[in-house]
């Protein structure tokens, strides 16, 4: 699928960009309020998870369970939300997003109405541990894409 005039994915990595492989990349978004959060972005221009064939589908959705996985591991969120919504910029990509039950709008989702004032410290400590987890997010990444050849 040939690049999108007008559209901020196929332009850009649209974000601090962790890790890049020829089919997809994943990026750290800046989402204020929520340190924990990443996004898998398909490389190539795709509005819908179905236009994937399905081996790429496959791919896809492993690269965001090993993208949960160490957000679990590096994180201990209350729960991983992943989610794919586009409504916005129509190009695949999957949130997956760390979530406290402390953050401001736990339990309800990130787009929706915040039910506390943030806590800054707290996310302070989340941001101190981004390193760590997006030097973990780049090994297993690797070993994963060198595991398809
Ligand atoms: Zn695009």
């Amino acid at each position: 699928m040939t690049p999108q005039a007008h559209c901020p994915l196929c332009a850009a990595d649209g974000g601090a960009l962790i890790w890049r492989g020829d089919r997809l990349r994943v990026i750290r978004a800046a989402e204020a309020g929520f340190p924990g959060f990443y996004r898998v972005v398909w490389n190539a221009h795709a509005a819908e998870f179905s236009d994937l064939p399905a081996a790429d589908r496959a791919l896809c959705m492993e690269a965001v369970a090993l993208v949960e996985r160490v957000l679990r591991e590096r994180l201990a969120p209350t729960k991983i939300n992943l989610a794919a919504l586009g409504n916005m910029v129509a190009h695949l990509h999957w949130h997956v997003i760390a979530r406290h039950d402390w953050d401001s709008h736990f339990p309800g989702a990130v787009w929706a109405t915040a039910q506390r004032e943030r806590d800054l410290t707290r996310e302070a400590q989340v941001a101190e541990l981004l390193p760590q987890v997006e030097a973990a997010l780049k090994q297993v990444l690797d070993t994963w894409a060198a595991s398809l050849h």
